[in-house]
Formats: structure tokens, sequence, C-alpha cells
């Protein structure tokens, strides 16, 4: 199995060193989750480990046994925060399976009974609404 090299300058890694900014909702020494910029349903949000790796395929493992409680926390606290039916977790290997963003994250999405979702990578939701959904979710946290 070959494996592509981790870009240390990709845009989430440009998020943990704060050259971009993002609408932050928690962070510890090696997690950090905040909001999707264009999210699938209201409250759609990333969590990220800091330490770099392209996507699970090349994670080390004791950075994966950090990241799920968070993962999990995280998406307690959006489908309570939205009320939701469910809660959407997904994470995407290499362009083939969807990944735009070549920084290993997961994916949580509250979900509603007989609501789609909007596309992956659609349309940018506006600063002010990320912000207020990320309150919500951080009143819950
Ligand atoms: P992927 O297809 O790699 O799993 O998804 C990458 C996700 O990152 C997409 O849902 C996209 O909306 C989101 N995204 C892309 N660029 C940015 C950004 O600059 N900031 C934030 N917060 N999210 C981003």
């Amino acid at each position: 199995m070959s494996i592509s090299a981790y870009d240390p300058n990709n845009i989430f890694a440009k998020i943990l060193k704060g050259d971009i900014p993002s609408v932050k909702l928690y962070e510890d020494a090696d997690t950090l989750a905040f909001m999707d910029v264009m999210p699938q349903a209201p409250g759609h949000l990333l969590v990220i480990p800091k330490q770099g790796s392209r996507n699970l395929l090349d994670a080390d493992p004791a950075v994966l046994v950090k990241l799920m409680p968070v993962v999990q926390k995280l998406a307690r606290a959006a489908k309570e925060a939205f009320d939701a039916d469910g809660v959407f977790v997904a994470q995407f290997n290499e362009p083939a399976a969807g990944q735009t963003v070549f920084h290993l994250h997961f994916h949580v999405i509250p979900r509603h009974d007989g609501l789609p979702l909007k596309p992956h990578s659609g349309g940018m939701e506006d600063i002010e609404v990320l912000k207020a959904n990320a309150e919500k979710i951080k009143a819950v946290l």
C-alpha cells in the first residue's frame, strides 16, 4: 500500500497555527474542534488532531486513541444543541473517497428526520451564523 506524504501547508494545519481564522468549539493539548465553513446542515463541525497526518490511513493509532473521545463528546453536544434525531460522523480518505483537505478530520453533523443534507463542500455559510451555532454547541459542552 502506498501512502502519500502529509503536506504541512494544508488549510487545517494553517488553522492549527493560527494563520487562518476558524470558529473554534473545543481545544485540548492534542485536539481541535471547529465549525465547517460549508456546513451540510446547521451545527456541522470538524474534529482534528494537532499531530499532522494526511488521513486515517497514515495516522498514529496513539493519536486516534486521544481523538475519538473528543469526536464522541462533540457528537453528543451537537446532537443535544440542535435537538437532532441523530448525528452523522464521517471521515474520507483520499480524493476517490471524497477527501478535499489532507489533514485527518472527522465530520460531525446533526441530522433531523426527513431533512436531507446539503451537498458536501457546497456554499459558504455566513460567519455570524457559524458563530451563533458554535455558541449553541459550546453551551452544552
Ligand atoms: P473533506 O472532503 O476533506 O472530508 O472535507 C473538508 C471539509 O473542510 C469540507 O466539509 C469543507 O467545507 C471544510 N473546509 C474547507 N476549507 C475550510 C476552511 O478554511 N475552514 C473550515 N472551517 N472548514 C473548511
